[in-house]
């Protein structure tokens, strides 16, 4: 199942970066596998992915013993990040796509472990979406860089929800924007129904669960 599902979605990976002019191995693809249990991460490994997003830290580290021996896994956090649970998440993972924070950043420099860092940015005016505003960004950054345990990386943002994935193309233009404008090279944004416009407009990473995993039954 994973192994079809996973060819299928390298494929729109591929035509979308020739449609952009752009290199696929550029792009990584990040296997969300929030909901789903370890069993399909190791079938997700085994079919050759390496890299794993998670959105509860909690969650992560029940499947976590089942998965500590796949030696090349790289595991990133894209759920939204508590300060009092920063030390669990430094422990179980290797990069953080959601800090918002100076605050959560100093906690999870504390840790003491090397983790790359993405800064989420919150690109619309909803109420529930976690994420820095763009005006913040300046001295978030300052903030981060002053962490010798952390390396940031770049920018990640979730959009308000859209089936049709052309609406959140501006989303995903500013937050390329705001890349160029502090020298941040990676982008997370695009997921299973709008990866293609994504890397149209510049992702290196983008976070895929349904179009891997199939539906999940709860959240
Ligand atoms: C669940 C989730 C995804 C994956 O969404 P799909 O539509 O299943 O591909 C990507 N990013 C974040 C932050 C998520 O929570």
């Amino acid at each position: 199942m994973i192994v079809e599902r996973l060819a299928e979605v390298r494929e729109r990976i591929e035509r979308a970066a020739e449609r952009a002019g752009r290199d696929p191995a550029g792009i990584t693809l990040l296997a969300v596998t929030k909901v789903f249990p370890a069993t399909a991460i190791r079938e997700a490994y085994a079919a050759g992915l390496r890299d794993f997003g998670e959105n509860y830290v909690q969650e992560f580290e029940g499947k976590y013993p089942e998965v500590a021996d796949l030696g090349e896994a790289r595991f990133h956090l894209i759920g939204h990040l508590q300060s009092n649970k920063s030390k669990k998440a430094a422990e179980l993972f290797h990069a953080i796509q959601t800090v918002d924070s100076a605050k959560l950043a100093r906690r999870l420099d504390e840790c003491g472990r090397p983790l790359d860092i993405l800064l989420e940015v919150k690109l619309s005016a909803e109420e529930a979406k976690a994420g820095a505003d763009p005006a913040e960004l300046p001295e978030l950054i300052a903030a981060v860089k002053q962490c010798p345990n952390l390396r940031l990386r770049g920018l990640m943002t979730m959009p308000p929800w859209s089936d049709d994935p052309e609406p959140t193309r501006p989303y995903f233009r500013r937050l390329r924007e705001l890349g160029e404008q502090y020298g941040l090279g990676e982008l997370s944004m695009g997921m299973s129904h709008d990866l293609e416009v994504a890397i149209e407009e510049g992702a290196t990473c983008v976070r895929v669960g349904t179009a891997l995993f199939g539906k999940r039954k709860k959240e």
